[in-house]
């Protein structure tokens, strides 16, 4: 389902961004946990929650491409995008109905691309069920779809 991009969307991209972020925090508590248990004697369930938050936080610093810091899928720069093509009267057609689709933003009436960026997984109801919710969890937020591979 293309969604409307509207003050809904840009808040609920600036909640995710927010929640993305603290997600680091939460990470960081099992990774000071697992390590304090760690010194004092070797419990292997320590040592998991140790490499489990490790691993977390390195998949998130480490860039995927254009060397992008942090590796959020909701980038201040995106957000700010957005709220441009929100505020600007569409020029596109008569009609205009701007949307973000799968793969880009997109007019819905005449299919003008406004955006080529895909849309991120945002805390949307899904309807591919509990593989979708698997495939959220590898991706960490990031669509499956990219369009700027070439960069
Ligand atoms: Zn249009």
């Amino acid at each position: 389902m293309p969604q409307p991009v509207d003050k809904h969307l840009i808040s609920q991209m600036l909640i995710m961004s927010t929640l993305w972020k603290l997600s680091f925090l939460f990470a960081l508590i099992p990774l000071a946990v697992g390590y304090l248990i760690l010194t004092s004697f070797a419990s292997p369930i320590a040592f998991g929650l140790f490499i489990g938050a490790g691993w977390a936080i390195l998949s998130r610093l480490i860039p995927t491409r254009g060397f992008s810091f942090p590796n959020t899928p909701y980038s201040t720069d995106l957000i700010h995008e957005l709220n441009e093509i929100r505020i600007q009267e569409p020029t596109c057609c008569d009609s205009a109905e701007i949307a973000w689709e799968t793969i880009a933003v997109r007019c819905q009436n005449c299919k003008a691309s406004h955006l080529d960026r895909a849309r991120p997984d945002l805390g949307r109801l899904r309807n591919d069920g509990f593989i979708g919710r698997l495939r959220l969890l590898f991706l960490d937020g990031h669509p499956i779809i990219n369009n700027n591979l070439d960069d």
